[in-house]
């Protein structure tokens, strides 16, 4: 691998004085960056390769700076863009802003960013950050990517599913860029006439086609850059690509294991912040934990804690970030503190490569990740809290040590870390495949196997997939999308279980009810049940609760919030209005941050909706007919009671539970559907509600039929 040497001297605490005004902080602070002195050398290898991949130290300016130093190299000319992609929506916000700002332009004009449900873009956008998921659903409309002149894949290391598909979807598109694009529309013919002729309303890929004939496109310039060294992979992948690596700086970093096994790694992590906090010099810490369950009840306890501090150790903030976390509560993370006052970020694994958050000297890695898993035999997924690799571990510590010297408190003792897998598996590996199908047929890949994947997925995981999708009505016999279903399906931006739903409920007159549940079910708990007032919870809970089960449940929380709302607007200003509501959902026990973004999802889903022409209706007060229309939309996921109270999963026969958190935990009805399975020590499902067997073999013949 070619290196790039850097060896940057001003580093950014050299511009503290106070009068510098921030535009010329930000400007050396950027000079200072490692990559910024490669700016020359970068730009010549780009305009000699189409491929290339970078490869560089986290912090060391490859996402912030990159996209700039192209756009002022004049890639962007005739209006062309330059996407960048990430594999999380807070890394993708965050930069974008912090671009924009380094640009001196507001976000949304000359940079912005798009992710699924936040579009900050305008048609002066140039350099657009925007998830991995996004981009794919942008190669619908666009199916050569026509307005972008360079895609960066950042953060390719991670190994999201949708990264992985992106890369093979990106090698076709600059394949067909690079020849005649009359010869590729030739090529392409056949399959976009047989979309028009057998679909008029969804022909949008193939009068997408149609709009380059004649048209010329530049080839497409891709950059596929990393944090990890496994450059060798993504090189071969491209034929043997130009590989680069930027030289960064780190600093030694103290690493520390416990003597013993944790049994409690949250508690553990809360009393080591405290332990850093009293006895350790100056400097923020950075915790990981594995969600937004585990960071607000972390943040809660250690608000407390401060408190019962002398108020001369009370200088000590605790910042919470993760993905779904409001994007201007994100950005919490890099406002400096006053002078003398501890900062105490706590991050979900984002924190690990995505974003550098400044002035880090300590890290409390309890050595835990969340992620996907997936039993294509039982066709089930779950995510599951996993003990990370040792990358990640690695990676983890090395956040202590951006600035100066840090230290890492690993919550385990020595001898776990060598017994952790050395890298994290890719993800294509072990999650159901059923979304990248879905779109990968809608992108006009009909075989699947026949798809060029960096590494393949398990064969048993595409049949399964596959299977899912012919159940539900997306795929049809001969492998292509179904019409209008599986058109419809791949347009919506939600699982596809839930895009059928929502497409079933049009059928039967519940589309508003359904429309709230998938936006609701889209978020995390929306209900909060801190420990100390479990019972006060509860009882506040038994309000919004329904008989049927959680959906319905769900659906009460939602509407009491509007109604709330509604009545405020008339007598409060706008903001006093969301003050209010907040202290409403603290008074009931509703997480704010997870309603408010499920009313967020359930905006852009309604768009969507209202586009494709689906009924909007409400059933009213017919609770049934809503049941009947869960029975129908989630007939895959059917458990029923077992003589000793325990469900069976009709589709895996795998032993289950009601989780506690649902409505239905202590009346075991005898039969129900659930959308989640969730394996902590005992495999539970969630969101619950109760249906009549008998139905299942009216809703959903084709299945129950198979079944028998
Ligand atoms: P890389 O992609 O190589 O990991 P980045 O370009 O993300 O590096 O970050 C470069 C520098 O910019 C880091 O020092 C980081 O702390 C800083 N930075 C990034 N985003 C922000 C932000 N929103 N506010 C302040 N500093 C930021
Ligand atoms: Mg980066």
């Amino acid at each position: 691998m070619e290196r790039l040497g850097v060896n940057a001297k001003v580093s950014a605490n050299d511009c503290k004085s106070e009068n510098i005004s921030r535009k010329r902080k930000i400007a050396e602070h950027r000079k200072s960056l490692p990559v910024a002195s490669v700016e020359h050398l970068l730009i010549q290898e780009v305009h000699r390769n189409d491929t290339l991949v970078i490869v560089g130290e986290t912090g060391s300016g490859k996402t912030t700076q990159i996209p700039q130093f192209l756009f002022n190299a004049g890639f962007c000319r005739d209006g062309k863009a330059i996407g960048v992609t990430q594999p999380r929506r807070v890394a993708a916000v965050t930069v974008a802003k912090r671009v924009s700002e380094e640009c001196g332009v507001e976000v949304g004009q000359k940079v912005g960013y798009s992710i699924r449900f936040e579009d900050v873009t305008s048609s002066s956008t140039r350099i657009k950050y925007m998830t991995d998921g996004l981009l794919l659903r942008e190669a619908l409309l666009d199916p050569f990517l026509s307005r972008y002149s360079v895609i960066i894949v950042d953060e390719a290391h991670e190994r999201t599913v949708n990264t992985d598909v992106l890369l093979g979807f990106l090698k076709k598109v600059q394949k067909t860029r690079s020849r005649s694009l009359n010869d590729s529309l030739n090529a392409e013919n056949m399959h976009a006439n047989g979309l028009v002729v057998e679909n008029g309303n969804n022909g949008k890929y193939a009068s997408s086609l149609r709009q380059y004939r004649g048209r010329k496109l530049p080839p497409l310039k891709l950059i596929i850059m990393s944090a990890s060294l496994d450059a060798r992979l993504f090189s071969e992948y491209f034929g043997g690509a130009r590989a680069l690596r930027v030289q960064g700086r780190q600093h030694p970093v103290a690493i520390f294991y416990t003597r013993k096994h944790v049994s409690d790694y949250l508690e553990a992590t809360l009393i080591t912040i405290f332990q850093i906090h009293l006895e350790e010099s100056p400097g923020d810490i950075l915790a990981f934990l594995t969600g937004q369950e585990e960071i607000e009840s972390i943040e809660n306890l250690a608000k407390d804690k401060i408190q019962k501090l002398p108020e001369s150790k009370q200088n000590i903030v605790v910042i919470p970030i993760y993905s779904a976390l409001p994007s201007e509560q994100q950005l919490r993370v890099f406002a400096p503190t006053p002078p003398g006052v501890r900062k105490v970020i706590l991050a979900t694994n984002i924190a690990e490569t995505s974003v550098t958050i400044p002035g880090i000297k300590y890290v409390i890695d309890p050595g835990f990740v969340k992620a996907r898993t997936y039993d294509p035999n039982k066709g089930m997924e779950s995510l599951i809290v996993f003990p990370t690799s040792k990358a990640q571990a690695l990676q983890r510590s090395g956040r202590a040590g951006r600035e100066g010297p840090g230290k890492c408190f690993r919550q385990y003792p020595e001898d776990m870390f060598y017994k952790l897998e050395d890298s994290t598996k890719p993800e294509i590996k072990r999650c159901n495949l059923s979304n990248v199908i879905l779109q990968l047929k809608a992108l006009g890949v009909d075989n699947i196997m026949e798809f060029d994947f960096l590494e393949e997925p398990p064969r048993q995981a595409i049949f399964k997939s596959l299977e899912q999708l012919i159940l539900l009505g997306a795929v049809a016999h001969d492998g292509k999308l179904s019409n209008p279903v599986g058109h419809l399906m791949a347009r919506i931006p939600l699982d596809p279980i839930y895009s059928k739903a929502l497409i079933v409920a049009g059928q039967f007159n519940c589309l508003e009810e359904m429309l709230i549940t998938v936006s609701m079910l889209s978020v995390e708990s929306i209900f909060y049940h801190p420990r100390e007032k479990l019972e006060e919870a509860r009882a506040k809970m038994k309000c919004f609760s329904s008989l049927e089960g959680d959906h319905l449940t769900l659906i009460n929380v939602y509407r009491s919030a509007e109604e709330f709302l509604n009545k405020k607007k008339l007598e409060l200003s706008k903001e006093k209005v969301e003050k209010s509501l907040k202290k409403w959902c603290k008074e009931n026990f509703i997480n704010s941050r997870s309603l408010r973004h499920a009313r967020d999802v359930h905006s852009q889903i309604r768009e969507h909706v209202e586009q494709m022409n689906l009924p909007l209706h409400s059933c009213g007060d017919d609770t049934i007919q809503f049941c009947r229309c869960l029975a129908a939309s989630f007939f895959l996921n059917v458990a029923t009671k077992q003589p000793d109270g325990t469900y069976r999963d009709c589709a895996s026969g795998e032993v289950v539970q009601i989780h506690p958190s649902s409505v239905l935990f202590r009346k075991k009805p005898d039969c129900v559907i659930f959308n989640e399975f969730v394996q902590t020590n005992h495999k539970y499902i969630r969101n619950i509600t109760r249906i009549d067997r008998l139905w299942l073999s009216e809703l959903a013949p084709h299945y129950y039929a198979l079944q028998n």
